[in-house]
């Protein structure tokens, strides 16, 4: 077969686009090449429905053990009992563990779009807001900060069967001990889905969901830095208090649901690929090298966080505990949309953001989010978050000026070749 030009060439311009600028987008990491090689490797070949030694294919021996070491390494590395490391992403985790825990009509309580929630937490452009009824509690305006008072209150009006925590642009940790209360309170399961920080909550740098969530999701690419996908956690099973059925009426353990929910629930076949990929960074997860990356990590965006405040910058909830920072671009006279392009210009890739009780649409935005995930992976330190903050408001403050833009593009293009990447 002749090799595909055309999209190899591309694959190429984007590994150019990754080297030479600088990532800011939250959610995003680079993974090591062992991570890569065994995301591309055989093993896509391989149909693998069912569970490891459970399966309803032949020829399955192999993966077996692979998926074996990527469900005890992910127990292993966030003190869990149980993994399900099947979900394709982390909204296939959500529908999953949402699918073998609710019934179409249910009511669940999520933490708001508009105010860095996830769209899978009840979004009514989403699965999880068309099928459930969806109800959401936010910041508050003052201190864009959770208020759980408010939190208890509305579950209490609203009796959730599920209460969701977590979210893809809140810079605060969470109190899962209250939320646990505030669940135990109206009888729902507290779902938390940690897809963001779930890096620094294995490693003991944030609180611990596992201890008193009932389910824990997570995405694998983000601060975790393994190969894009999902994850199901629980630290203990448990019967269903909640007496859900399966559709033969049984009545089984909730890590027999939730392997249903996936399969055959929402997904078909497993990409053993992605999920021998998932070992790899789990082990790697585990290592004291990714300790060290981790708490760069947090030191990084500490430090991004002050120099955005020296500058004048109006962060929500005035600063961050774990990687990233929704940063409130009113007082500058700009939009998350002039910044997002602005940006793109120099080479510095961060994405526009709702900012809570923004007036403006999603495709305009009053805010912007970054996160240090992946320069942290590249290298840079403390005093390269200082230069960031630098090149980026002399980019905002002179957004119109072309010119000042290409210098600033050249400086970052300059600078980047000191951190290579692979
Ligand atoms: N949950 C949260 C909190 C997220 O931030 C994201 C992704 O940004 C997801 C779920 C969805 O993950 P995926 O894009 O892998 O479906």
């Amino acid at each position: 077969m002749q090799r595909d030009k055309v999209v190899f060439d591309l694959i190429d311009r984007e590994e150019d686009r990754q080297k030479r600028g600088i990532e800011l987008i939250a959610s995003e990491n680079f993974t090591s090449k062992q991570v890569m090689e065994a995301a591309g490797s055989v093993l896509t070949n391989k149909y693998a429905e069912g569970l490891p030694k459970k399966r309803y294919y032949g020829g399955c021996e192999v993966v077996d053990e692979i998926e074996q070491i990527a469900i005890d390494r992910a127990k292993e590395l966030f003190g869990a009992t149980w993994a399900n490391v099947q979900p394709h992403s982390g909204a296939q985790a959500n529908a999953a563990v949402m699918l073998a825990c609710l019934k179409a009509g249910d009511s669940i309580l999520g933490f708001d779009l508009a105010h860095g929630g996830h769209l899978t937490h009840g979004s009514p452009v989403n699965f999880s807001g068309k099928l459930y009824e969806p109800h959401f509690y936010g910041v508050e305006e003052e201190t864009g900060v959770i208020n759980y008072d408010k939190v208890q209150a509305t579950a209490l009006e609203v009796k959730p069967k599920m209460l969701i925590c977590g979210a893809s642009a809140y810079s605060r940790d969470w109190d899962y001990e209250r939320l646990r209360d505030i669940a135990d309170q109206v009888g729902a399961i507290l779902l938390a889905d940690i897809s963001h920080p779930s890096g620094l909550i294995a490693r003991g740098l944030l609180n611990d969901p596992l201890e008193f969530c009932h389910i824990v999701t997570t995405t694998t690419h983000k601060t975790l830095r393994g190969p894009r996908g999902g994850l199901i956690l629980m630290r203990e099973d448990f019967d269903n208090p909640w007496g859900i059925k399966t559709p033969k009426g049984e009545i089984r353990k909730m890590s027999s649901l939730l392997d249903m929910g996936v399969f055959p629930g929402t997904q078909g076949g497993p990409l053993e690929h992605i999920i021998a990929a998932k070992a790899v960074a789990f082990q790697e997860a585990l290592s004291d090298e990714y300790m060290e990356y981790i708490l760069q990590v947090k030191k990084n965006a500490a430090v991004m966080a002050e120099e955005f405040v020296k500058l004048g910058y109006k962060l929500i909830s005035g600063g961050t505990d774990n990687h990233l920072m929704l940063i409130d671009l009113r007082n500058k006279d700009l939009t998350g949309k002039i910044a997002e392009e602005t940006l793109g210009k120099v080479d510095i890739t961060i994405n526009k953001n709702m900012v809570p009780f923004d007036t403006k649409s999603p495709f305009v935005t009053s805010g912007m989010r970054v996160g240090t995930a992946a320069v942290t992976t590249r290298g840079l330190k403390e005093k390269d978050m200082t230069k960031i903050v630098q090149l980026i408001d002399k980019a905002l403050m002179n957004h119109s000026d072309e010119a000042i833009l290409n210098q600033i593009r050249s400086e970052v293009n300059e600078w980047m070749v000191q951190f290579p990447l692979y």
